[in-house]
């Protein structure tokens, strides 16, 4: 339960990892962490795909690097409204890399592979909630 909130479209409404959108509500993007071996995982996930453990803990993803970058100008289904908008691939200390919005304030020619970046959660329509990447 909970998960059907998640972003503009949702492919799932259940989830061993709903709690993912709990944190999104109070401005967190989270992934998560296997306490036996160690391996990071987001989307977040509540079993090891290392290990099988399912002794995991969630860690906020904090600050990140873009990795790179894509300008969307045709939309998929459900997305088609939206366009041009720009997907990034982000880089975080811990390992992870978070697939996901740039925010739109970011003028084209300010786009830089490297570039410091930070999440920031998206309040949609109907209750619903997403995370985008801020320039820090
Ligand atoms: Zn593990």
């Amino acid at each position: 339960m909970g998960f059907e909130r998640f972003g503009v479209v949702s492919f799932a409404s259940e989830t061993l990892a709903s709690d993912f959108v709990t944190y999104l509500d109070e401005g967190k993007l989270m992934a998560t962490k296997c306490t036996k071996c160690g391996a990071v995982s987001f989307p977040p996930r509540m079993q090891c795909t290392s290990c099988f453990s399912t002794d995991i803990e969630w860690f906020d993803v904090g600050e990140g690097k873009l990795a790179t970058y894509t300008v969307v100008k045709y939309g998929p289904l459900g997305f088609e409204n939206d366009t041009p908008y720009t997907l990034a691939l982000a880089e975080f200390p811990s390992g992870v890399k978070v697939f996901g919005r740039l925010d739109k304030a970011i003028a084209e020619e300010d786009i830089k592979i490297g570039m410091a970046l930070k999440s920031s959660t998206v309040k949609l329509a109907d209750d619903r909630v997403s995370y985008e990447f801020k320039k820090v």
